[in-house]
């Protein structure tokens, strides 16, 4: 197998969105240059929320302003910067992001505690900010379909409520899906059956898998991902972050643990595996933690 897997890495979003330390702007720039250096052409590097809702979020104009504008933005190279709203967009275009990720919750319940908004609502704001695309120019979008398996408030989310949003935003001809499972509640089964779904909704659009290890079924997801033909997934270096959801739940899926598992296999991801290692182990250890979440940055890689 000689396909290639893009991984994007999303540890200084997501990873460190959910840490209970917050790191410096210069410690995350640092972290950032580590990564890209490492491997990580798509990066998910800052996310343009109100700082006093999400400290560990402070400094994204900072940071932005910190890396060399790469200006690429052909979601094989970028840095992505989340966005929520239409203010969210305004300070990703300012800030010369590569790629927005717009975010559309699944569910009525998540998106009015997170977003104060409908599920409705926040496809409005996607349509928003893509017709904002055109008319004043801006990086690629790619949007986001959160808590897509599963939600804290709502329960159960069906295939159908993920398949409308999913064909809402494929017709606005945005440039990638992901269908993201924000709390780590999916199995790879469901798995395999919502990208079918979603691809047949939205059969022009590039798809990617975000999911979270909370209950130990990422890398199975992951597979079943792959497997159902996805070449974009998501994970986070250490597999850091954790779960707003779930007390002392660990995060993303590791980096290394899928570029393992992958490369392993024979497929191709272009990460150094022992560089993330080493980011793994040392960001591990500068958030407080007892040890890395990822099973790579504690046993290592095979062969040495
Ligand atoms: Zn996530």
């Amino acid at each position: 197998m000689s396909r290639f897997i893009q991984i994007v890495e999303v540890g200084p979003r997501d990873g460190l969105q959910n840490e209970k330390l917050s790191l410096s702007v210069d410690e995350k720039l640092a972290m950032i240059r580590r990564l890209e250096a490492a491997g990580a052409k798509r990066l998910e590097a800052v996310s343009f929320v109100n700082p006093n809702r999400v400290p560990q979020m402070a400094g994204a104009e900072e940071i932005m302003a910190g890396l060399a504008p790469e200006g690429l933005g052909d979601l094989e190279h970028s840095r992505i910067g989340l966005v929520l709203n239409m203010r969210g967009w305004e300070r990703c275009v300012a800030s010369q992001c590569d790629e927005a990720n717009v975010v559309v919750c699944a569910t009525d319940g998540f998106g009015l505690a997170n977003q104060g908004a409908t599920a409705a609502q926040q496809v409005d704001a996607l349509a928003a900010i893509v017709e904002r695309q055109a008319a004043l120019g801006g990086p690629p979008i790619s949007a986001t379909i959160s808590v897509a398996f599963g939600c804290p408030f709502d329960g159960e989310v069906s295939e159908d409520q993920v398949v409308a949003i999913a064909r809402q935003a494929g017709s606005l001809g945005v440039a990638e899906i992901v269908i993201a499972d924000t709390i780590g509640v999916a199995d790879p089964w469901t798995v395999r059956r919502r990208v079918e779904a979603v691809r047949a909704a939205a059969p022009d659009t590039r798809l990617r898998l975000h999911f979270h290890d909370t209950r130990n079924t990422g890398l199975a997801n992951a597979f079943a991902g792959v497997e159902a033909g996805v070449d974009v997934l998501d994970a986070s270096v250490g597999g850091l972050g954790g779960c707003p959801f779930a007390p002392n739940a660990t995060g993303n899926i590791g980096t290394e643990d899928l570029v393992y598992m992958l490369e392993r296999a024979g497929f191709e991801t272009g990460y150094d595996l022992d560089a993330l290692i080493a980011i793994g182990r040392d960001i591990s250890e500068r958030l407080g933690k007892a040890a890395p979440a990822s099973s790579l940055a504690r046993a290592g890689g095979f062969p040495a």
